[in-house]
C-alpha cells in the first residue's frame, strides 16, 4: 500500500457462532510466522510486532499466552452500541485456544523479560541499522526463507 509506514497483522480467530473456514492450521501458522520474523529482520520497524511476539503466536507457545490472556484480564472493548464486550474484542464466543488476535501476544511480549533480553541482544548483534537494508548477513535469514523470489513477501503465502 503506497504511503504505508508500518504494518501489523492478525490471524483469524474462530468464533463459535460464525461458520468461516479461515482458520490457519498450526503448520501453516508456523511457516507464516517464520516468514514474518525473517521479514522483520530485514525491514525492522516497518513490521511493528517484535520478534518475541511472533514467537509467542506460534502454536507451541500460544497457549501459554491465551490461557492467561492479558487482554481479557487487563483491558476492555466496546461493541457498536457502546456496550462492554466480554471476554474481549472478539466476543464471548471467541475460541481462545485458536486466538489469532495479535493484541494478547503483543501484551505478553511486553512483560516477558527473557524474550525481551533475547530480542535486544539479537538486535544489537546483527540487525541492520535503521534505514539500511543491505548490511551483509542481516538479510540472510529472510533470503533463505524467500528462496528464489526477488521479493521477500512474494513467497509469504506459499
Ligand atoms: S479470544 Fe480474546 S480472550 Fe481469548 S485469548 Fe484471544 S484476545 Fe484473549
Amino acid at each position: 500500500m503506497p504511503g504505508a509506514t508500518r504494518m501489523t497483522f492478525d490471524f483469524y480467530t474462530p468464533v463459535e457462532t460464525i461458520n468461516q473456514d479461515l482458520w490457519m492450521d498450526s503448520p501453516a501458522r508456523d511457516r507464516m510466522l517464520d516468514k514474518l520474523i525473517a521479514l522483520k529482520r530485514v525491514y525492522r520497524d516497518f513490521i511493528v510486532l517484535p520478534e518475541r511476539a511472533s514467537e509467542l503466536m506460534k502454536p507451541r507457545n500460544s497457549r501459554s499466552v491465551t490461557d492467561n490472556c492479558l487482554f481479557a484480564k487487563k483491558s476492555f472493548a466496546f461493541g457498536p452500541q457502546g456496550e462492554l464486550k466480554q471476554k474481549c474484542m472478539t466476543g464471548r464466543k471467541a475460541d481462545c485456544d485458536r486466538c489469532g488476535c495479535v493484541v494478547p501476544f503483543y501484551m505478553a511480549s511486553l512483560v516477558d523479560r527473557k524474550r525481551i533480553v533475547e530480542d535486544s541482544a539479537r538486535s544489537l548483534a546483527g540487525w541492520p541499522v535503521r534505514g539500511t537494508r543491505s548490511r551483509p548477513g542481516a538479510a540472510d535469514g529472510a533470503r533463505a526463507h524467500r528462496g528464489k523470489s526477488s521479493c521477500p513477501a512474494g513467497r509469504a503465502y506459499q
